[in-house]
Order: C-alpha cells, then structure tokens, then sequence
C-alpha cells in the first residue's frame, strides 16, 4: 500500500470513546476523520471533521465513506462485517471484515484459536436445546455464553451443574434463537492482554504486557509494568498473540486477553495460559498506552491504516488505569452528581480521560483515568488513592 499522507481522511466505523481516542490520535498526525454512527452525539462523532450519522449499512452513508475517506477502521467489533466487506471492495480497511467476522462470533474465535494451537478453555457449542443433553459432565461449572453480541460480560450466565443448564439456556433464548457456547468456569490466578498490530506488509509490534482486574464482568484496573507477569508467561502470551493475528491475516490493532490459571491450590500460583477472546480493535486495557507510552494504541492504529511505519511502543512509566463506570455519579445514593475531579487530579501523575457522554448510567463507561509513576509501587499507591476519593472499591 502506498503511504497515506496528511490531509487524508480515515474513517472509523462506531463513534464510542475508542473512536473518538483514535480521532484524537489521528488528527494529531494531520489526518482527517469521518465517524459512521447513528447516534447523533456518539463521543467521536463530536470531535471528528465529518459524521456520518446513519445506520452501519446504510447505502447512502456508505457511499458517502467510500467517496470521502482513503482507509477504514472499525472501533466496536459489533459493526455489521458486511459494512468492511462494501467498503472494502474500493478502500484499505485494517481490519478487514473477515477477521472481524471471526471475532464476532465466539464459537469461529474458538475454533481459530484451535486451529492456531493455542490453549482454550473446554468448551461446547450449543444451538439448538436437543444439544443440552449431549453436554458432558466435566464442562460445569461452566459459564454459558451467547456465541454474538455479547460485551462487558452481558449475553453470559453462570451455571453451577448440568440440572441449571436448562434454564440458563432458556434465559439467553429470551430475545430470540441464540447459538451459545458452554465454557468450563476456570480457576484463575490473573488475566491478562496484549495489544498488538500488524502493518498491510506483515510487520507486528506489540505493546507491553498488560494486567488486568474483571468485576462483574467489566474491566476495572489494568496495571502496566515490567515483570509484573514471569517472563515465561509474557513471552507465551505474545507468542500466541502473534499467531492468532498471523492466523487471520490480520491487519490493524488487535487485542487477545488471556487467562492465567492457577497453578495450585494457592490462590496467586501462576500456571499455563489460555486464550479468552480477541478484539478486533483498540481495547480498554491498552487506554494507559496514551499516557504511559511513547506511542498509543490509536496511534498504532492510524499507523496502520495510513500505511506507515510501525515501532515498538516504549513503556516510560509504571501506570494503572482505572475504569470510570457511570456507578460513580450515583455515590452517596445522589443522582447524577459529577465525581470529585478536582481531588483526583491534585494527585501526582494523574491523567484524566471523560468521553463526552452527557448520560451516566450504572456500568456505563464514562472515561477513565491513567497514574503514571517512576516506579509500580508508586503507581499502585496513587491509583488506590485515586480510587478511594472516588469511592471505588480497592484491589
Ligand atoms: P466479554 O466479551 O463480556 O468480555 P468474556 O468472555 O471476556 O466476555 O468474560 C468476561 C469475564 O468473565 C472474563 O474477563 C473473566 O473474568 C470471566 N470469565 C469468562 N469466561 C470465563 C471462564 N471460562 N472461566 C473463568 N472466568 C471466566
Ligand atoms: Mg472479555
């Protein structure tokens, strides 16, 4: 691909804050950006030279991206893959709608993953309610997720033993036929992600090892540092990051979370990974990289579209980032009143981030915020008293 130049426009499909972090990263590097969403005030859809605020297949509105833009990216990996297919038949798009139509769907994530050699939860496909009984034994307890759609840990329930698996199928029915896949629930001592991307030419880079803490189903705290994981773990991470995104031919910003199973009875013993999912896009685990490092995730992903060079991202501080869940406008039981910014950011090595969203919902994502420091310890310390001005429980 010849080199984008400056002036040109990238278009993102979805205006969430991924979006509007990539319009910033791409605008500081002289491009223009169009954002395709129907929400007339999506959080990208504000910042960004031109909005095409339609429906994702929308003929006219992708006409309207084709004619206007020179790459495409997607920012929310539920963006129809028929959308990326269109537009790329006349545009670069990284990615393309291939991988993404594998990432849409956990059962094709599953089986590309096998097909990679990469270690997997046990798992079973379900699609109609005849296969329930055809589950084994060893499989519960498991968790019982929709193979489409599902987010934030929402599309998924928990079920204790093979008599709950009925009505735990029968509850994700509710909206209509949906194939699920049954996965062993398993013990796990940490989680973890890598953000890696992946040039037109092949070329990867990936940035650092990032850990991350779930509650409710939702990311909470990622926490970057050197050695915060042993290296045999770091390096069987990112070796199998490469060969999920090499499997796919993948071109563009690709995340891969893991699980990191308990070695033992001991709670922090840390045994063998296994793949969990994969993001066709920027994550939230990575959000620290714009403060932290000496090139972001957004960064890497205009890099990408735009043909340019990729490089390593350089960790120069500890960080941890915090989630900021619309919860937090609620404290105190007082509706809709703005968190305490102020004293969060009279701390040392605190970096901000809200999205523009108008609208606080519990379990919404709002923004987040970025504590970097020279060391881990200091990071952890100013993060924890970040989160308790805020009224967000300790880790
Ligand atoms: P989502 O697409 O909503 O992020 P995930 O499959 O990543 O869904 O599940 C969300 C979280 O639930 C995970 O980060 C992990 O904490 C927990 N979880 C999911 N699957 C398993 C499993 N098989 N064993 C143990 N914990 C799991
Ligand atoms: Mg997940």
């Amino acid at each position: 691909m010849t080199p984008l130049q400056p002036g040109a426009t990238l278009g993102v499909l979805g205006g969430g804050q991924l979006g509007r972090m990539w319009s910033h990263a791409a605008q500081a590097l002289g491009f223009r950006t169009a954002v395709l969403d129907p929400d007339a005030h999506s959080p990208a859809g504000l910042v960004s030279h031109v909005h095409v605020c339609a429906d994702y297949l929308d003929p006219e509105a992708l006409a309207q991206m084709a004619s206007q833009c020179q790459a495409i990216t997607t920012e929310f990996e539920n963006v129809p893959a028929e959308a990326l297919r269109q537009l790329g038949l006349t545009l670069p798009c990284a990615p393309g709608d291939q991988p993404v139509s594998v990432a849409q769907d956990r059962a094709r994530e599953k089986a590309h993953f096998v097909q990679c050699g990469v270690p997997v939860a046990p798992h079973q496909v379900l699609h109609t309610e005849a296969d329930l009984d055809s589950v084994p034994a060893h499989l519960l307890p498991g968790i019982l997720k929709t193979t489409r759609l599902g987010y934030d840990g929402k599309g998924q329930v928990r079920v204790a033993s093979l008599a709950e698996l009925p009505a735990a199928w029968a509850s994700l029915q509710s909206a209509g036929p949906t194939v699920c896949i049954l996965e062993k629930r398993l013990p796990l001592a940490a989680e973890c992600s890598v953000v890696l991307a992946r040039g037109f030419d092949g070329q990867m880079v990936h940035a650092p090892l990032q850990v991350n803490l779930h509650r409710d189903g939702i990311l909470a705290v990622t926490e970057v540092f050197e050695n915060a994981l042993p290296a045999q773990t770091e390096q069987q991470a990112l070796q199998a990051a490469f060969e999920v995104a090499r499997g796919l031919n993948y071109v563009g910003v690709l995340c891969v979370e893991f699980f990191v199973l308990q070695a033992g009875p001991e709670r922090d013993a840390l045994g063998p990974l296994v793949v969990n999912e994969i993001a066709p896009r920027p994550h939230n685990s990575g959000h620290h990289s714009i403060d932290s490092c000496d090139v972001s995730q957004f960064e890497l992903q205009v890099r990408c579209m735009a043909g340019w060079p990729l490089v390593t991202p350089r960790l120069h501080s500890a960080s941890v980032m915090l989630n900021l869940l619309g919860d937090l406008w609620f404290a105190n039981g007082a509706p809709s009143s703005e968190p305490p910014w102020a004293q969060v950011l009279a701390l040392p090595g605190v970096h901000l981030h809200l999205y523009g969203k108008t609208q606080a919902r519990r379990g919404r994502k709002m923004g987040h915020l970025t504590v970097t420091a020279a060391t881990p310890s200091v990071a952890r310390r100013v993060a924890l008293q970040a989160a308790a001005v805020l009224g967000i429980a300790a880790w």
